[in-house]
């Protein structure tokens, strides 16, 4: 049996990320400083501390200033929107982010319309969801740019093609679908959820297959069309089984059989995980020149 080739993202971010030093380079110049994004952490959840760090190290090693602003598991959702009003305020501020999960006294729906639309760099204020939704983006959600951009650096053709994706969540499948199905990319979409029914015969029968469920090792070798493209978007980790001192290891929402039905398939980790880095950080490049410009 072939093996799916597997999609370096990582190679493609640090690719990406060079690309921006010029950019980064001139906006230091002109400004006297590099751009700046700000990323907020409530609470002490272990792995959202891990993507804060994670989105840090990415600045400082593209040149740009990343700042984080921690407030604790029970702060109130005054102090938040307050945080985040003070970032918005801040010249020196480009692009501000706050971190999922949220604890549950705070409305993640509310929190994005606190974010001054020109510095959400996670694309998820409803001015910004509508751009996107009219065909006209101003920032793309970093985790769909990045799938985007996988695709198109390994030449996947969309056109007129069937891409199934699972999962409907403002940060990844919603999106996705819109920008998949929209002009330039032209593919048809089949956007699948919790309530799908026969999800294992909708997903196979995508030429393009998207996992984006938040399920471990979901997708199964009968949910993948014969030399179908499979991104897995998914990031889990697993414990050892009961009472072993294995460590934690990581996957994805694919099952690790599908790599020998699937022509390319994105790892866990190395595959969508970085790439989201690298689109934040465009995104956060930009919001920088968008300042200036206005
Ligand atoms: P979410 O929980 O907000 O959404 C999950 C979606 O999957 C929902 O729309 C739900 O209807 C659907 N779903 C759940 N179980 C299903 C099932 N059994 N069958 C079909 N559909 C099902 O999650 P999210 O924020 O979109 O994230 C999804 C996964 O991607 C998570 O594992 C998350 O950690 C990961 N993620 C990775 C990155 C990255 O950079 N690689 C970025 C964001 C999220």
């Amino acid at each position: 049996v072939t093996e799916a080739v597997r999609m370096d993202g990582s190679a493609l971010a640090r690719r990406i990320q060079g690309e921006l030093a010029d950019d980064v380079a001139r906006l230091k110049r002109e400004r006297g400083r590099a751009p700046t994004l700000a990323v907020v952490l409530v609470g002490e959840d272990p792995a959202s501390q891990i993507y804060v760090r994670n989105k840090s190290r990415a600045c400082a090693a593209a040149g740009l200033i990343g700042t984080t602003h921690h407030l604790e598991t029970a702060c109130s959702p005054q102090q938040l929107r307050a945080l985040i009003e003070r970032l918005n305020a801040d010249p020196a501020v480009d692009g501000v982010l706050v971190q999922l999960p949220l604890p549950p006294q705070i409305d993640p729906v509310a929190v994005r319309t606190w974010v001054d639309p020109y510095k959400d760099v996670d694309g998820l204020h409803p001015e910004n969801a509508g751009l996107l939704a009219q065909g006209a983006p101003r920032f793309v959600p970093c985790t769909p740019a990045g799938c985007l951009e996988l695709l198109r650096a390994y030449e996947v053709p969309l056109q007129g093609r069937r891409a199934v994706i699972i999962g409907r969540s403002p940060i990844v499948g919603r999106p996705l679908s819109i920008l998949l199905s929209a002009p330039g990319c032209d593919a048809t979409v089949t956007l699948c959820h919790s309530r799908s029914r026969e999800l294992a015969e909708v997903c196979a029968q995508g030429e393009i297959l998207v996992a984006a469920a938040g399920v471990p090792l979901l997708v199964r070798a009968e949910h993948v069309r014969e030399g179908a493209v499979v991104i897995d978007v998914g990031i889990h980790r697993l414990k050892g089984d009961n009472g072993s001192t294995a460590p934690e290891r990581l996957a994805g929402d694919v099952h690790p059989e599908v790599a020998a039905r699937a022509s390319l398939l994105t790892p866990v980790p190395g595959g969508v995980g970085p790439m989201t880095i690298a689109m934040l950080l465009r995104n956060t490049v930009q919001a920088c020149q968008l300042r200036e410009d206005r």
